[in-house]
């Protein structure tokens, strides 16, 4: 149960918090009870550097899934393209400050945070200069990771969309984040590129962020009355096994549907199936028995 054990890990890097120091143990009196370590965000970044894949897509959906079982979420946009934004009914052109300001400004989070289905820290085009902006910045690849702490004790998750890319936005993700999950086209082509995205990950994790770990592998736009989704799904079992969540999302038009209404699939059509898929990756993330290292 890796999901238990993330709220209880203490955050690096954080000033306020004390260290822990053993208390000698006492003849009579009862050891007092543990304080309850503070719940922290469990961050987990989606990611896959192949384009319409469902990365955003299922960021949203699952987000409000979550939100739905009670939990409290912030999602965050790392698209320069914004896409999550859009999907929430807001523009991105309009937005005057964005995770550009957060990231490159040091701007508190809170200031780019609106408030949609779940909380949404938003893009903007200006995004688009950042990675530019941060690649001479002293501690460039963890300016997501300072900027989600002081608000990591208000959320039970964190998730954040990336663009499709591994640069520095994306690392910035990787590096804030204990989980991934990749969302995976059932397409042979798209499964060659997870080679790429391994090796990305397993330098984050010698060099800046040796906890991250892949949470599970999404094979999304399935179509199961096709031999070649079926042995998509076949060969991800093959080489990732366990790692792939059991949940399949079908490939239907109410995905593409719902951001047009600026909303999620669960609020533009929360009895159908496309939302029910969604509710269920819900379920196994809070489950949480997929994680194990893969490098
Ligand atoms: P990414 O963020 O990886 O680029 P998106 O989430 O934007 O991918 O999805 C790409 C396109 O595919 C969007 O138009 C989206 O509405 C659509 N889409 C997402 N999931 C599905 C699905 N399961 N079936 C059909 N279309 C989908
Ligand atoms: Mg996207």
């Amino acid at each position: 149960m890796r999901l238990a054990g993330l709220f209880t890990r203490p955050h690096e890097g954080e000033q306020d918090a004390p260290a822990q120091e053993e208390e000698p143990a006492r003849a009579e009196t009862p050891a007092p009870p543990e304080p309850e370590a503070p719940r922290e965000a469990s961050v987990i970044a989606f990611a896959n550097q192949k384009g319409g894949v469902a990365k955003t897509t299922s960021t949203l959906n699952l987000a409000v899934a979550l939100s739905e079982a009670g939990h409290r979420i912030l999602i965050v946009d790392m698209d320069p393209q914004g896409n999550l934004t859009m999907s929430q009914g807001l523009n991105p052109d309009q937005i005057t400050r964005s995770m550009f300001d957060v990231l490159v400004h040091r701007l508190p989070i809170e200031q780019v945070i609106h408030e949609a289905e779940v909380d949404l820290a938003v893009s903007s085009i200006d995004l688009a200069g950042a990675e530019l902006a941060l690649s001479s910045m002293i501690g460039r690849e963890r300016a997501l990771e300072k900027a989600l702490g002081p608000v990591k004790g208000r959320y039970d998750f964190i998730l954040v969309d990336t663009p499709p890319s591994l640069g520095l936005l994306t690392i910035n993700a990787l590096v804030a984040a204990e989980g991934v999950i990749v969302p995976v086209q059932c397409e042979y082509l798209s499964l060659r590129g997870l080679v790429q995205l391994e090796n990305t990950l397993s330098m984050i994790r010698e060099n800046l962020n040796p906890d991250v770990e892949i949470q599970g592998i999404l094979p999304t736009m399935f179509d199961g009355r096709t031999l070649h989704s079926r042995e998509a799904i076949e060969i991800l079992q093959e080489n990732f096994g366990e790692l792939v969540f059991k949940t399949r999302i079908k490939k239907t038009v109410r995905y593409a549907e719902a951001p047009v209404k600026g909303s999620s699939v669960l609020k533009y059509d929360p009895s159908g199936n496309a939302a029910a898929a969604y509710r269920e990756l819900a379920k196994e993330v809070l489950n949480g028995a997929k994680a194990r290292k893969h490098a």
